[in-house]
């Protein structure tokens, strides 16, 4: 997509900081890291968000960050790694092409609210009637 920051870093016409790259996916450091390591993965080919992504750009995605998550470890010793992905807007999705986040947590780092949310419980009779209505939607 010819707007797409992240369309043009697979095309090498905006530069990136890559630690890994295979037929389907790229891998660069987030240049505005929330911690050292703070990586983004990619498909290469333009897709919005989850809702648009291919079931193979996923899976290849996913794996990937699987490889990625391992050299994290290896070279940050970081005492747990956050997997963020967000869609749209209102989840505060900036970049439109889909991206999953490996935000590496080492001592002393910032805090990430996203991931410490206070456990309030629910109204069990409207969780019940959401989980029906999404069950009811499904798509085999
Ligand atoms: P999100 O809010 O999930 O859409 O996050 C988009 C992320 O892309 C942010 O963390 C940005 O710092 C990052 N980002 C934007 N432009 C670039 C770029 N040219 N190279 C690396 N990371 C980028
Ligand atoms: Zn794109």
């Amino acid at each position: 997509m010819e707007d797409c920051i992240f369309c043009k870093i697979v095309k090498g016409e905006i530069p990136c900081f890559k630690v890994y790259e295979d037929e389907r996916v790229l891998a660069f450091e987030d240049i505005n890291p929330i911690s050292k390591g703070h990586t983004l993965l990619i498909p290469k080919a333009h897709a919005a968000n989850l809702q648009e992504i291919s079931d193979d750009d996923l899976a290849a995605v996913h794996l990937a960050s699987k490889k990625v998550i391992r050299a994290i470890q290896e070279v940050l010793h970081p005492t747990g790694v956050a997997a963020l992905q967000l869609n749209g807007k209102g989840a505060n999705q900036v970049v439109m092409h889909y991206h999953l986040h490996l935000v590496p947590r080492l001592p002393g780092g910032p805090p990430l609210p996203v991931s410490a949310w206070e456990l309030q419980p629910g109204d069990m009779e409207t969780i019940k009637r959401t989980a029906e209505k999404i069950s009811g939607a499904m798509v085999k």
